[in-house]
């Protein structure tokens, strides 16, 4: 019986004495955040959520102080209030704790939703009355007296709607920011690939499904003679170039496989359910689609030399670190720089290179 009851609890949300708590502490910081007009951003969100939460002394000391002087949230005192308090413990738990928000909303919302229900179902039940009538009482009377009541109700519920929509949408408006900070904490600024975070955890869960016997596939892009490029037309137009490598790598590969940064002027894609022969099919198209390419200056139009990557592919072996399968592909893609370039090598060429001495 208590195991079920705790699971029950644990099932809804709304039950568990945490979330409870977690509401009421939210609802406070989003309350006393309209009330200033500071904007609900995850990072003023973050201050005043702990503010009322009371977890941090020193915070709260710093926020009680601007209180008593009057002074105003403005962008830069928020921005120092982030920055001072939260900023340096966020960055140890921020995937955690943005699960945990993303988690607080859901049960906010899906709470409001309930309440709004809740008052359209006392206005039904008010108006459900007037029907029924009473015969000891004259009949005029009662239903001026409910009629009355059901307007006075009905305002009441209207404007608890409107409060709790509004709530709602500057929920919303946090969970979208959120989302969007969390799709830039796993993106590569300069490729808008993903970034070597995104890459790992990708990786991982690539990796368990290969260990139950599905084929999983790696290529390593590294560009051609990419400094004296970057040395003769500067690092803002090799910037462009690496955008566009990373723009081909990103159409030719499937669906399913992950085009990363892996670092520098260093592309990779991941290739579930891709053995080494179709992983290598893929980089030849990424190859010769790159070596194709006209690079034109943006700012002058001036045609620039043609640029072309070397790839090294490789396929993960069960049970193996997945640093020995990337250990594998930058050898193959070593061999492609040494064989002249502008070519794809796969890792069974190793084993050749290795027997040739
Ligand atoms: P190789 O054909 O052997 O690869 O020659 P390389 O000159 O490309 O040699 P390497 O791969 O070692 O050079 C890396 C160069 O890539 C050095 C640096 O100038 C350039 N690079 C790395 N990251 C960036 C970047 O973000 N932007 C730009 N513009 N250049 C970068
Ligand atoms: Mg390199
Ligand atoms: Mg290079």
């Amino acid at each position: 019986m208590a195991a079920n009851s705790t699971r029950q609890a644990m099932d809804s949300g709304f039950d568990d004495p945490d979330h409870d708590y977690a509401a009421s502490i939210a609802g406070r910081a989003m309350r006393s955040m309209a009330e200033q007009r500071i904007p609900p951003t995850p990072a003023n969100f973050a201050v005043w959520f702990r503010y009322f939460a009371g977890s941090q002394d020193d915070l709260r000391n710093a926020v009680d102080l601007l209180i008593d002087h009057n002074r105003p949230f403005d962008a830069g005192t928020n921005r120092n209030l982030f920055e001072t308090y939260v900023a340096p413990q966020v960055s140890a738990v921020a995937l955690n704790t943005s699960e945990r928000l993303h988690t607080l909303m859901g049960a906010a919302k899906g709470f409001l939703a309930t309440a709004i229900a809740d008052n359209q179902s006392q206005i039904q039940a008010i108006s459900e009355v007037t029907d029924q009538g009473n015969a000891g009482v004259d009949p005029k009377v009662l239903v001026g007296q409910l009629m009355n009541e059901l307007a006075r109700a009905a305002t009441r519920a209207t404007r608890l709607e409107a409060g709790f929509a509004e709530k709602t949408r500057e929920l919303d408006v946090i969970r979208d920011s959120l989302s969007k900070s969390e799709e830039r904490a796993r993106t590569d600024m300069l490729t808008g690939l993903a970034n070597r975070r995104a890459l790992d955890e990708f990786l991982r869960q690539a990796q368990t499904t290969a260990d139950w016997g599905e084929p999983l596939s790696v290529l390593l892009l590294d560009i051609d003679h990419f400094k004296s490029f970057n040395d003769n037309f500067g690092h803002s137009v090799g910037d462009q170039v690496l955008r566009l490598m990373a723009r081909v790598l990103r159409e030719k590969v499937r669906q399913q496989d992950l085009p990363a940064r892996y670092g520098g002027e260093e592309l990779i894609a991941v290739l579930p359910d891709a053995d080494l022969a179709i992983c290598a099919e893929i980089a030849e198209v990424i190859r010769r689609a790159i070596a194709e390419c006209t690079i034109t200056r943006r700012s002058t139009g001036e045609m620039l030399p043609s640029i072309s990557v070397s790839i090294g592919v490789a396929q993960y072996r069960t049970g193996e670190a997945i640093t020995d399968l990337i250990e594998r592909c930058d050898r193959a893609l070593y061999l492609a720089k040494g064989g002249g370039r502008n070519r794809v090598v796969t890792e069974s060429e190793l084993d050749r290179a290795a027997a040739a001495g």
